[in-house]
């Protein structure tokens, strides 16, 4: 029997959703471990130090797996660990891929973003806005420390070499299934792509009025929100009035927001060739709205539009870095 992968996966600014996809594939993990061994998994399932990945010898892991974007200086100096570990790299999710939601942190300054969370939620008590400091000195003589905060999120691919990317908040399991078959059989696209099947979130929907009837696409003659009421089923949601992504984003999820009458928010990431997922995303909306009255709706519905557009995407898009 073939040797089997040696799979690494670490979690740093993320929400550890992406490790539970792989946990999703069910009975296929069972067929999965024939082929593959799980070489380091923390913090998530295993409660490892920094030594033990950094004790390993360099290259000892075949592909590892990083979820989650970067913020703290930890993230940063755990990801250059682990690309030394690792054969081949993933940016495992679209936090890792493009910087995810918590990447839109990056329109606050770190006072903002420290007095909302840790002072004026509805939960907190903190009349006196104490918040967490990099080192602190406990009863005069335990010295504490966290990990220092950095002033903007970054994404994996601007930290270290990234040898693929996977899109998705989380990736679909089928989808990492089909990684993990393309990484098993060696059938890898050029290095720094995305492992995907290339198709858009509207090429695998059973709305689109294309693969239905053969129709063009029209424009959007009004803007809603879902919370205006409730979508009609098996029409496109374009067409009705929501604004859904799936015409710029990678559909390896099988349209899955769309079987339960939600528009695509773009989690699957851009299309091979898009190098700003959020510009496309503006400029592929922008030019099927009806008129202006249809683009002061779009205003007027979505009041923050860069944080509408680069939901899941800030951290990478060059249009932002210009702003
Ligand atoms: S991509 Fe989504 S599921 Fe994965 S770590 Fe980020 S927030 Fe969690
Ligand atoms: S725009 Fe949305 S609803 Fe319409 S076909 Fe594409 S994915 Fe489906
Ligand atoms: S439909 Fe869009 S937002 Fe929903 S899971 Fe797929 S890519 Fe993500």
């Amino acid at each position: 029997m073939a040797e089997k992968i040696k799979l690494g996966f670490l979690l740093l600014g993320g929400c550890a959703g992406c490790e539970m996809s792989v946990v999703d594939l069910s009975e296929k993990l069972v067929d999965t471990l024939e082929h593959v061994e799980i070489a380091f998994w923390a913090p998530t399932v295993a409660d490892v130090k920094y030594d033990d990945l950094e004790n390993m010898e360099d290259n000892a892991i075949d592909v590892a797996f990083i979820d989650g974007m970067i913020r703290l200086d930890e993230h940063v100096h755990m990801a250059k660990i682990m690309r030394k570990k690792a054969k081949i790299l993933i940016a495992y999710g679209v936090c890792s891929a493009l910087g995810g939601t918590a990447g839109l942190g990056s329109l606050h300054d770190k006072e903002e973003l420290f007095e909302k969370a840790f002072k004026n939620t509805p939960t907190t008590d903190n009349p006196d806005g104490v918040y967490p400091q990099p080192e602190c000195l406990v009863d005069g003589k335990y010295d504490l420390t966290l990990p220092k905060y950095q002033d903007k999120v970054r994404l994996l691919g601007q930290v270290v070499d990234v040898d693929y990317n996977i899109g998705g908040c989380p990736p679909h399991y089928s989808h990492v299934e089909a990684a993990i078959t393309a990484l098993v059989t060696g059938q890898l696209p050029p290095k720094g792509s995305y492992i995907t099947n290339g198709k858009a979130v509207c090429d695998v929907c059973e709305r689109n009025p294309v693969n239905k009837e053969g129709d063009n696409r029209t424009m959007m003659y009004r803007v809603l929100r879902t919370v205006d009421g409730v979508p009609e089923n098996d029409t496109c949601l374009l067409l009705q009035g929501y604004v859904c992504f799936g015409p710029m984003t990678q559909g390896d999820c099988g349209a899955s927001c769309l079987h339960v009458n939600t528009p695509c928010r773009g989690c699957g990431g851009p299309l091979p060739g898009v190098e700003d997922y959020g510009a496309q995303a503006i400029s592929s909306i922008g030019s099927i709205l009806k008129d202006e009255t249809v683009t002061a709706q779009l205003k007027e519905k979505y009041p923050n539009l860069s944080k509408f557009f680069y939901r899941y995407s800030l951290p990478s898009g060059i249009l932002p870095k210009k702003m």
